[in-house]
């Protein structure tokens, strides 16, 4: 295995994440025939192991190419009718995607708006579920502009306690194999998630995971789908024969990816580390990051402790400095962060911590991280000081 090209810098933001050798190797294939036994296996694995990671027995994967967002129009193109009621939980920027998304189909959608940095707290949730009858609601797992980490377990029983028909909708694009996400235990009805933040492969694939009962709310919906290839009556005969190791067509599947995707999910499913340890692993690093953001006097943006993602870092910058101070001291010492998203965006930036470079140690990319972010944050500061300092 060659190395990546000198240039390359460390891939240190909310996704896409650093991939495996393994990863790479099985993208550098020569392409396969889609409807070929060798490929047919791979799919019917990638499948299988797609359940393992979120911890359903029977929920149907739909591997698709496209990015997370695709995610959001299996959603509203299959799920919900027009003129059907969603309640959406904004915890950042992308809560305000899904929700235009969904209102593109139609649906009536109404946004419970978190502070900034906050959940949406649980009794405006109960309120809001018994004001009316909701076909969904959405949660967005860990908010990618604001690293704010919602509790899907608490909202999801609260959820069927008080309306047991509403499905439950999770974007996990940036907490599926880096947070604990437990589909059949938790009773949720969609998990929608990506190739390329925790799952650890390239940009790509649109992964979703539906339960039996929004299965079953699909094949009994009224009117028809209004998306083509979003359609899950295009898909799920496809995802049927693939599960039974059978070929069958519809839109040529990117090969690479699902060979890239396969080799993942065989690292993130295997024995060492286990997922339960994966996670650990996650939380140790993030709390690492956090503390040396701490100990660097930045403010995350994420308000409580208990409620921040542990793939990722949102942290305020210090008064005067913004992310085109920092990102490009960092990238001069071979390190990828992002700015921030969204009306704030200049004042914060988003280190990723997930995957390959928290699970793999030796790598060192943590370490990698926190002295760039460390000497870069100083420089910055400096520079400012001169400013202010020539500045009669
Ligand atoms: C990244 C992300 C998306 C969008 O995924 P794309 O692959 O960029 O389309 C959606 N939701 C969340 C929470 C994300 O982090």
């Amino acid at each position: 295995m060659s190395k990546p090209a000198q240039s390359h810098k460390l891939l240190a933001i909310p996704g896409p994440v650093e991939v495996t050798k393994e990863v790479l190797h099985a993208i550098a294939q020569p392409p396969l025939s889609h409807v070929s036994p060798e490929f047919v296996a791979v799919f019917r694995d990638c499948i299988q192991m797609t359940r393992k990671v979120v911890d359903t027995q029977d929920g149907q994967p739909f591997i698709i190419a496209g990015s997370g967002t695709l995610g959001w129009d299996q959603v509203a193109a299959n799920l919900v009718e027009p003129g059907e009621e969603v309640l959406v939980l904004k915890t950042g920027y992308f809560g305000d995607g899904f929700a235009d998304c969904l209102r593109t189909y139609g649906a009536n959608v109404e946004e419970l708006k978190a502070g900034r940095g906050s959940i949406v707290e649980l009794h405006r949730i109960e309120a809001a579920l018994r004001s009316k009858k909701f076909k969904a609601i959405t949660i967005t797992h860990v908010d990618t502009s604001t690293g704010v980490l919602s509790d899907v377990k608490e909202i999801a029983s609260t959820v069927r306690r008080i309306s047991p028909d509403t499905l439950v909708v999770v974007d996990g694009v940036c907490s599926v194999a880096s947070e604990e996400i437990r589909m059949d235990p938790w009773g949720l009805d969609v998990v929608l998630t990506a190739s390329q933040k925790g799952l650890g492969a390239p940009p790509g694939l649109s992964i979703l995971i539906a339960s039996q009962r929004a299965i079953k709310v699909f094949q009994t919906r009224r009117t028809p789908v209004t998306s083509y290839f979003a359609s899950w009556k295009k898909w799920l005969p496809i995802m049927t024969a693939y599960g039974n190791n059978t070929p069958a067509y519809f839109g040529t599947p990117p090969v690479n990816l699902i060979l890239a995707y396969h080799a993942s999910l065989k690292q993130i499913t295997g024995t060492a580390p286990s997922l339960d340890e994966r996670y650990r692993l996650h939380k140790q690093v993030s709390q690492r990051i956090k503390a040396l953001a701490n100990q660097l006097g930045l403010a995350q943006v994420s308000q409580d402790p208990e409620h921040a993602a542990n793939g990722m870092t949102a942290v305020y910058l210090p008064d005067g400095v913004v992310a085109s101070d920092v990102l490009p001291r960092m990238a001069a010492k071979g390190v990828t962060v992002a700015a921030g998203l969204g009306d704030i965006k200049d004042k914060y930036i988003r280190i990723g911590h997930m995957g390959t470079s928290v699970v793999d140690a030796k790598r060192g990319d943590i370490d990698t991280i926190a002295e760039s972010l460390q000497a870069s944050l100083k420089e910055a500061r400096a520079a400012k000081k001169d400013i202010v300092e020539e500045t009669p």
